[in-house]
């Protein structure tokens, strides 16, 4: 990259920079073993970085090049950087404290050097020029970039369209899971194409299209592009339907097999050194994006991106379990969104318990107790199931619902008590949402899923059964996916409220709607 004369002239300028720095440089200048972390990944550069008299972390250039994506030349007898990244093109003097941005002259309070016969560049005003966010740590003596810009809310909905395609109407999406262990995504249909991604076996795949036995495909992390079609299982390939109680019951129970992870439900979300705002950002996420959950801390989830541990705010983000492996059931494969209604956590206090029983039972604890069951019910048998919550933190109602359709997940299931100002009032109930504009074969779904969880609960719990009901939620009919709001007891009733503060009675409940959904994906057609 450098020209000969560039070294050349190096050395002499490196001679006349080491007998600055002897002179001049204060005793921290020149320290050695700064971290850079670029997305959530540590580079390590050929020449290290340092921290020069005027306090600016220096990088090789090369560093701009490779870590940062952008095209970097030589102009003007080497005496000129030209750095171009998309729209942006920056212009660096050796030895001048001044850069160019589009043709705009900007004052920089350090020049880019020649050190060992290699450019070096300030990082921070480099990369936030370049469009980067930059993050110090001290303590760490870490420089975080963040190189992404999350997308812009109007192409985010168009993103969603093509991820939510999930109901009877859209026949030409396929689902399917990948069979080979570790499987590369490519920007087209064959091996000449280049690498956009990579999943692992048993990730849920959204097929779209089919070209010389590739599948044009979405993940549930966002990568699109092709994928070798011998590589992956088709949902409808194998015999779904026709799964007896038998295999079933061969299943472990245990959640030994799940990853965890958050993903981040708002626009961009930061991850953070330490459990609060006061720590710096050391990686940013964009909507969608998931990052390995690792433990909690003071509301604090601990999480890893790519190299980086932190911690993310429960707040913004939902959790999901998947399964490591493939299992030969129906729910391979399937993304199930749980919704324990309600939750109290947000920042300021109180907002949102739900109902109160007569002796103070709230809600939000008991459906909090059934979701789980129901949820490690399903994952146990092969589901990724994301919760909307998994403690008290409250996540907004279409925020609910659109986490469902951004996920592209096959059904929703939104699980609370009744309430009544009569304490007489008990029993169970399930409702879904019906539309004008829908068609029939979408309100069979919704109606089938519903009468079978409903059944379950009522064989399950022996409560009196109040049947289907049509109800206007907004997490019912902002759902694109066949979804439904259960019911499962009054907790306004002081019998059913001593039911309900009962952990064994509501894991019971909790079995039952998972018993409704596996019959839902074992008889669909
Ligand atoms: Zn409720």
């Amino acid at each position: 990259m450098c020209p000969l004369n560039v070294r050349v002239r190096g050395i002499i300028f490196c001679a006349v920079l080491l007998l600055v720095s002897i002179i001049a440089f204060p005793e921290n200048a020149g320290a050695v073993g700064i971290k850079i972390f670029v997305d959530g990944k540590q580079i390590s550069t050929d020449v290290e970085p340092y921290i020069d008299s005027n306090n600016r972390t220096m990088v090789p250039l090369r560093f701009v090049s490779e870590s940062l994506g952008a095209k970097v030349d030589w102009t003007h007898g080497e005496k000129e950087i030209l750095i171009t990244k998309d729209a942006v093109q920056i212009k660096l003097f050796l030895g001048k404290a001044v850069m160019e941005r589009n043709g705009k002259e900007i004052k920089i309070d350090t020049a880019p050097v020649l050190k060992n016969s290699r450019a070096m560049v300030p990082l921070r005003f480099v990369s936030e020029r370049l469009g980067c966010n930059v993050n110090w740590d001290d303590v760490q003596k870490a420089v975080y970039i963040s190189s992404k810009v999350c997308k812009a809310s109007s192409e985010e909905k168009d993103a969603d369209k093509e991820n939510s395609g999930s109901d009877g109407g859209t026949s030409e999406i396929k689902r399917g899971y990948v069979t080979g262990s570790i499987v590369n995504i490519r920007s087209g249909p064959g091996t000449n194409y280049s690498i956009v991604g990579q999943v692992r076996q048993g990730a849920p795949l959204v097929v779209y299209d089919e070209k010389d036995g590739w599948y044009r495909v979405s993940t549930t992390t966002g990568i699109k592009g092709w994928i070798a079609g011998w590589l992956v299982s088709l949902s409808g390939d194998s015999s779904r339907g026709s799964g007896g109680g038998g295999d079933r019951d061969d299943i472990p129970t245990g959640n030994t097999d799940n990853t965890t992870a958050a993903i981040v439900i708002v626009g961009s979300a930061n991850i953070r050194s330490g459990p609060s705002t006061s720590y710096p950002v050391t990686a940013t996420c964009c909507k969608g994006e998931e990052v390995l959950i690792l433990g909690e801390q003071d509301g604090w989830f601990r999480v890893r991106k790519e190299s980086i541990e932190g911690f993310i705010s429960k707040g913004i983000v939902a959790v999901k379990q998947s399964p490591k492996k493939v299992y030969p059931t129906p729910l391979n494969g399937r993304i199930i969104v749980i919704d324990p209604g309600h939750g109290s956590v947000k920042s300021g206090g109180l907002v949102d318990p739900g109902a109160v029983g007569p002796s103070g039972l709230k809600e939000k604890d008991v459906v909090l107790i059934i979701a789980q069951r129901a949820g490690e019910i399903l994952s146990s048998k092969g589901a990724t199931v994301i919760y909307t919550r998994t403690d008290d933190t409250y996540m907004g109602l279409s925020q609910r619902a659109e986490l469902a359709n951004n996920y592209g997940a096959d059904v929703f299931v939104s699980i609370h008590c009744n309430a009544s100002l009569s304490t007489e009032v008990q029993g169970t109930s399930t409702y879904y949402y019906v539309s004008l504009s829908m068609t029939q074969d979408k309100i069979d779904a919704r109606r089938k899923l519903a009468a079978l969880v409903q059944e379950e609960l009522v064989k399950e719990l022996g409560r009196k059964n109040l049947g289907l009901k049509e109800g206007n939620f907004l997490v019912l009919r902002n759902t694109t996916m066949p979804s439904i709001l259960v019911e499962t007891a009054f907790i306004s009733n002081p019998t059913e409220e001593r039911l309900l503060a009962d952990p064994s009675f509501c894991r019971r409940a909790g079995e039952a709607i998972a018993r409704g959904i596996i019959r839902y994906f074992e008889t669909e057609s």
